[in-house]
């Protein structure tokens, strides 16, 4: 993988990363080098070229992947991410992610990713259609509700989940529910999936408050990132009365330290598609923002934001991962010495795919749930699994990170033992 790529968010090789810590993992709960060994590669990965007729008239190439990290306790989940800097080494981790991220949660699912070499933003909603439908079609043999089910990421959405559902299915000459998740709740979505990832983030976030003797609304809270996980989780926050003192996008961001409008930052969102020009906000940068005065930031846009180059500057006491990998593990290290917690992103933004498989089930019985039903299933497993990752943390002396990550890489090495080597 090429990290040195023009406009790549990437500095380190994920894959290179996500391995080292699972290592880090088999030293500290001493498990068996040669688990540690099967699960450092991805079970298999798709590599597809997507030839795509644009509105002009010409053919564009885009390239594709699908990853299956492991598939050891169930079919393997894991999202599909649209985006330019989209490359085979940060898939497979993302894969490897979704593992022990299922796991943690106890979900009866193994971990994948997908990713389309693109941005979405410049191509029209025809060209998206074109480019979504041939990529599930190169993909059909490798996905399915026994299989492996997609979901959407970073620059997909529940429009692309259903043009994936309906491909799947005219291929199949039936609708397939169980195929992927995420979709409209017009097509077999689930109630309350949207705003998932955000919900179980707040969830461990009001488990910490009561670990700490604090209350939500007590905190503040900076926010990278205004999409499906971050804008809902200023939502909620505000709701929650804590104070959001900043908010961005991939323009840019504004700051408030008496707390942003988040209704009006919403609302300026959608009418503008930026929250450049936001009032009562001075703008700030990406980089500012994650080294603004708060108590907890939340990283929700994408990997490898806080390094070693600015973790030392981190003024929050707490990391929230809405998104996947935005810490580097020498970052973790840093943050670790100067006492800041790290709510991980296997835990904190877990919430999304444990929706997912409530949709799964949903769909695979055709028997939909109230949004309550949903929320508080959604609550007891996230609030179960942080407290199983707290207290392994304060049994073995380790970071929250390490200690999520432990819970999850055992239940997978047992599931692995236990169905023994093939053949
Ligand atoms: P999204 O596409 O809805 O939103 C991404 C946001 O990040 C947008 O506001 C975008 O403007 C911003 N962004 C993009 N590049 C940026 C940059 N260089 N600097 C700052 N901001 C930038 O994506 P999402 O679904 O909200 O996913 C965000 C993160 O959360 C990803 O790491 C994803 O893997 C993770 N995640 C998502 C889900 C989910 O259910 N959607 C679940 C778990 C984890």
């Amino acid at each position: 993988m090429s990290t040195a790529e023009v406009g790549s968010h990437l500095r380190e090789n994920p894959f290179e990363l996500a391995k080292s810590q699972l290592r880090r993992v088999g030293e500290v709960f001493a498990l068996d080098p040669n688990l540690i060994r099967v699960l450092s590669q991805c079970k298999k990965a798709v590599e597809v070229s997507i030839p795509v007729q644009m509105d002009d008239g010409s053919i564009e190439v885009f390239l594709g992947y699908r990853v299956t990290h492991n598939i050891a306790r169930g079919p393997s989940k894991g999202g599909i991410r649209y985006h330019p800097a989209v490359t085979r080494d940060e898939v497979k981790a993302l894969a490897m992610w979704m593992t022990w991220k299922c796991a943690l949660m106890g979900l009866p699912f193994g971990g994948a990713k997908g990713g389309v070499v693109c941005n979405p933003k410049t191509l029209s909603p025809k060209e998206l259609e074109r480019m979504t439908r041939r990529y599930t079609s190169e993909i059909i043999n490798d996905i399915g509700p026994e299989r492996d089910i997609p979901a959407p990421d970073v620059g997909t959405d529940g429009r692309v989940m259903a043009w994936i559902f309906d491909t799947y299915s005219m291929n199949k000459g039936h609708s397939v529910l169980g195929v992927v998740t995420g979709k409209p709740l017009s097509v077999g979505g689930s109630l309350g999936r949207e705003e998932a990832t955000a919900r179980g983030a707040l969830y461990c976030i009001q488990a910490l408050a009561v670990k700490q003797g604090m209350r939500t609304s007590e905190y503040s809270v900076a926010i990278q990132g205004f999409g499906n996980v971050g804008a809902h989780l200023a939502r909620l926050l505000h709701l929650e009365g804590a104070k959001v003192v900043a908010v961005s996008d991939s323009r840019g961001g504004a700051h408030n330290p008496d707390g942003i409008d988040v209704p009006a930052a919403l609302a300026h969102k959608q009418e503008r598609g930026t929250l450049a020009g936001l009032a009562n906000a001075e703008p700030v940068t990406n980089e500012e923002l994650l080294e603004l005065e708060c108590d907890i930031l939340a990283p929700c846009a994408l990997e490898q934001v806080i390094t070693e180059e600015n973790a030392d500057r981190i003024k929050a006491r707490v990391i929230c991962e809405g998104a996947n990998g935005p810490v580097t593990p020498t970052a973790d290290a840093i943050l670790e010495e100067k006492g800041v917690l790290v709510l991980p992103d296997v835990l904190a933004n877990a919430g999304g795919v444990v929706v997912s498989y409530f949709e799964w089930v949903q769909g695979l019985q055709e028997y939909f749930w109230r949004e309550d039903e949903v929320n508080a299933k959604l609550h007891d497993i996230v609030a179960r699994a942080f407290e199983e990752a707290w207290q392994t943390r304060d049994r073995f002396e380790t970071s929250l990170r390490l200690a999520s990550y432990g819970l999850a890489v055992q239940r997978v090495a047992e599931a692995t033992t236990t169905r023994g080597l093939y053949p």
